[in-house]
């Protein structure tokens, strides 16, 4: 468990993170998730669980071992602890039911991805960490595309051009999240549609996309097409493996996003 700190294991419900990249909400927090080899994460809200510690699980949220998904994390952890080989590279992806029946429960049934050339996008079983983004949050990529996106970044670098994580993976339960919020505020789907993307579409869900920004300018701005960085990346992007998901027109009638890069080797 301790030897493969920097990998996020994801499962339907919960999340087990590494203890030493989480943010401590207080002191006995901090105590706790200095010595903790994971995490259990409650995705819908963020919430932490329990933590593994090496004399047992200590809870860190009451009730924690009946919230909904948490025989899938605890499994998930198990494997962990006896599998010491695990291979994020071969790690696969998670179903998409839970997905589907929330989707459904939204009003947004199969017709909205046909409608719009987009289809359903796994999560990744596990994710890579690739360093923080501009906020100093951890970013978190499938393996290939941390290792693609740190090489990257790095020889930008060497040339002069900054480039800076500004999101990387989001998960269903996020955009579903932001989805019933605005419901619960009165918005309709359509209303919500305009402005947000409908959660289990998003490229982020993969772990393969990534919005970079540059130093100084703001985050997933039009304007992000007048920098050096981007520049840059037209020229570069794709010996790397990164390709541009958003241009002008495309096809999906997606917005421009000259900030939005996809892994796609
Ligand atoms: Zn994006």
């Amino acid at each position: 468990m301790r030897g493969q700190p920097r990998i996020l294991i994801n499962t339907p419900d919960v999340e087990l993170w590494p203890g030493g990249l989480l943010r401590a909400r207080s002191n006995a927090d901090a105590r706790v998730l200095s010595r903790a080899g994971r995490v259990l994460r409650r995705k819908r809200d963020g919430r932490y669980l329990a933590a593994a510690l090496p004399e047992g699980m200590l809870s860190l949220s009451p009730r924690w071992a009946h919230e909904p998904g948490i025989e899938a994390a605890l499994d998930a952890l198990d494997s962990l602890r006896t599998d010491r080989g695990f291979d994020i590279d071969a790690s696969g992806e998670l179903p998409l039911e839970q997905l589907i029946e929330r989707l459904d429960s939204l009003g947004l049934d199969e017709s909205y991805g046909e409608k719009v050339g987009l289809g359903l996008v796994p999560e990744p079983v596990a994710l890579a960490f690739a360093g923080f983004d501009r906020y100093r949050r951890p970013l978190w990529l499938t393996a290939h595309a941390a290792r693609a996106w740190e090489g990257m970044r790095r020889i930008a670098g060497s040339e002069g051009v900054v480039l800076e994580a500004i999101s990387g993976y989001r998960s269903h339960h996020y955009q579903l999240g932001i989805f019933e919020r605005k419901l619960a505020r009165g918005q309709t789907v359509e209303q919500i549609l305009t402005v947000n993307a409908a959660p289990g579409y998003s490229e982020h869900h993969s772990g393969n996309a990534l919005d970079i920004g540059t130093p100084g300018e703001a985050p997933a701005e039009e304007s992000f097409e007048n920098t050096a960085a981007f520049a840059w990346l037209t020229a570069n992007a794709e010996a790397f493996g990164f390709l541009m998901s958003y241009p002008r027109d495309n096809p999906h009638g997606i917005v421009y996003e000259p900030w939005h890069w996809y892994y796609a080797r």
